[in-house]
């Protein structure tokens, strides 16, 4: 199991530390006990075998051996006592033989204590090669030695007492060794073992219950104080990782802990109040898209349609939902010619014109990136220019268009000219230009008006127009005057066309009045013009002869008639 929470790892070091603290305390604790329980048992021995030695002393010194095995016997009657033996040096038990009585009896000369009567054979006290007996006949005064193996009695304890020479003594005795005789003390330690049991037990008792306590009060303590205010910060970290801004913690401590709440409260606080401008911003942004005239098309990272404007739909009679799931290339349904504008490898970024549902749509689109130039995605703008393209066809057709007459105007004639007569030099087709001019129309403003010599020149126009073919260009040359041009026309053909004009004027009415018009011809190559100037200036010489002639005719221009 994984520990993830800071409270329980803490709680866990806690625990260890605390456990092997106390649990050291415990153990010298108990340790000292023992050792001060041990060592007054000892001192206990030691004055109950001094006491028995003085005892002794006393009983021999009245000369009452006779009285010392009873005297033994009853020592042995003493609560803890297993055993008590007086021994000599040699590990003989004293006052059962006669050994001792005879070697007194011999050093005073004299009977002095008489023998017993039923002698015993003295066992072995201990032998030499014991341990701790070599010290105590040595005269060691307190030699004490547990035994091994413990029974329900507790740890036997062997007790050494040596007692030594005295004066006394030695009225009767050979003072033979360190030692007179060594007390041999059995006894068991249950009663001081079952204390240091207690001890153990007591201060197990006092090392759980510390233990316990302090945990409890510094496990609240650090829960409180450290791990409370780490988890809470944690938790609302996560609030504002997960996009909530509007959150604070408490921070009224002063400490490191208290510091770092602050900081969090500043930090979430600017948060939000960049969020609200950001959130404000964008709304501006997403208002002015919105009411914005443009269509406009926006794309995340991953090419998911996520912005789609009111005029988007509007312009490309399409619903959100349709736009989404076809996805930006597709949105004028030319999604090969749509990707090219978004190609990396394309630079220049012009606005594209599509036609699009008999609309001309101007298309502009980006890729978004960032600062490092990731792609953030793309973003698609297109204007419905479809009234503009209609007006700037008009304008084009104005330029170059009489407004009287509705015929082309002398700009277009000069550069359609200047074009036709170039691919005519280049190809060796034949050109042909017409040049006419309204008879006596000076004189005809005069009688019928202005206004009415206006109607008259309209009418030529619409009559040119339904008489030409489809690929001559009429125009308005200047005045009451005109000129036609007859891409791939030869003599004979502008000639035809000439006489047609002429007859169809003629036969024109105008509000009940009629007019007729001069004309001159010029063509190429009979007319070996370089320039479109030398073809026009040939034709208005042959309108010239027209006019010479009468008027109301049409005269080819030869070189010969303008070289005389
Ligand atoms: P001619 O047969 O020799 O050509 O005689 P003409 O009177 O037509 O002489 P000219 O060509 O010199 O006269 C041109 C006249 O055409 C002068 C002017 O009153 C008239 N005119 C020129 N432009 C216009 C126009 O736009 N509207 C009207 N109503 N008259 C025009
Ligand atoms: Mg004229
Ligand atoms: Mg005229």
């Amino acid at each position: 199991m994984k520990i993830r929470r800071i409270r329980h790892k803490l709680l866990i070091v806690l625990a260890l530390a605390l456990s092997l603290g106390f649990t050291t305390i415990a153990y010298f604790y108990t340790r000292a006990v023992e050792t001060s329980i041990l060592a007054d048992y000892q001192r206990t021995l030691h004055r109950l075998t001094e006491s028995v030695a003085m005892n002794i002393e006393t009983i021999m010194a009245g000369q009452h051996a006779e009285v010392m095995p009873d005297f033994a016997r009853r020592l042995k009657n003493l609560p803890g006592v297993i055993d008590f033996r007086i021994a000599r040096v040699d590990g003989t038990e004293a006052y059962l033989d006669n050994l001792t009585i005879d070697q007194v009896n011999q050093k005073l000369g004299e009977t002095k204590f008489p023998r017993r009567k039923d002698p015993a054979e003295a066992p072995k006290v201990f032998a030499l090669t014991d341990p701790g007996v070599a010290n105590a006949i040595e005269g060691e005064e307190v030699i004490l030695t547990a035994s091994v193996g413990t029974g329900p009695a507790g740890t036997v304890v062997h007790f050494y007492d040596p007692i030594p020479h005295t004066v006394k003594c030695n009225e009767c005795h050979e003072r033979n060794g360190k030692v007179r005789a060594v007390i041999k003390l059995t006894t068991s330690m249950a009663e001081a073992e079952r204390d240091m049991m207690k001890a153990r037990l007591q201060s197990l008792i006092v090392l759980v219950v510390a233990l316990v306590l302090t945990m409890a009060i510094t496990g609240y303590m650090l829960g409180r104080f450290v791990a409370k205010p780490i988890e809470d910060i944690t938790a609302a970290m996560k609030k504002v990782t997960g996009g909530n801004f509007n959150v604070q913690v408490r921070s009224a401590r002063r400490d490191e802990l208290g510091r770092m709440a602050g900081s969090f409260n500043k930090m979430t606080a600017e948060l939000q109040r960049s969020y609200r401008q950001m959130k404000s911003e964008q709304e501006k942004l997403y208002s002015v898209i919105q009411g914005a005239q443009e269509a406009v098309i926006v794309t995340d990272a991953g090419g998911e349609v996520v912005l789609v404007n009111d005029a988007a739909e509007d312009l490309l009679g399409k619903k959100i939902e349709q736009i989404r799931a076809e996805g930006i290339f597709n949105v004028i349904d030319q999604p090969e010619r749509f990707r090219a504008m978004l190609d990396d490898a394309n630079p220049a970024r012009e606005p594209v014109l599509f036609e699009y549902k008999g609309r001309w749509l101007l298309t502009s689109a980006t890729t978004i990136r960032d600062e490092t130039g990731t792609p953030l995605g793309s973003a698609a703008l297109l204007r419905d220019v479809t009234l503009e393209q209609a007006l700037l066809k008009e304008l084009a057709r104005l330029s170059i268009t009489d407004a009287l007459t509705d015929v082309f105007n002398r700009r277009h004639l000069d550069a359609t000219l200047g074009i036709e007569l170039g691919r005519a030099i280049e190809t060796g087709l034949p050109l042909a230009v017409v040049m006419f001019d309204a008879d006596h129309f000076k004189k005809f403003n005069d009688t019928h008006g202005h206004d009415q010599g206006d109607r008259v020149l309209q009418m030529l126009g619409k009559m040119m127009k339904q008489t030409l073919r489809e690929y001559d260009v009429p125009c308005r040359y200047g005045g009451e005057e005109f000129v036609v041009i007859l891409p791939g026309t030869d003599r004979e053909g502008a000639l035809h066309v000439a006489e047609r004009l002429r007859l169809d004027v003629e036969a024109m009415k105008v509000d009940g009045l009629t007019v007729t018009i001069s004309l001159g011809i010029a063509c190429f190559p009979l007319i070996d013009a370089k320039t479109p100037e030398a073809l026009i200036e040939a034709a208005d010489f042959a309108l010239y002869r027209s006019k010479e002639g009468g008027r109301n005719r049409c005269t080819l221009a030869t070189p010969e008639m303008l070289a005389g």
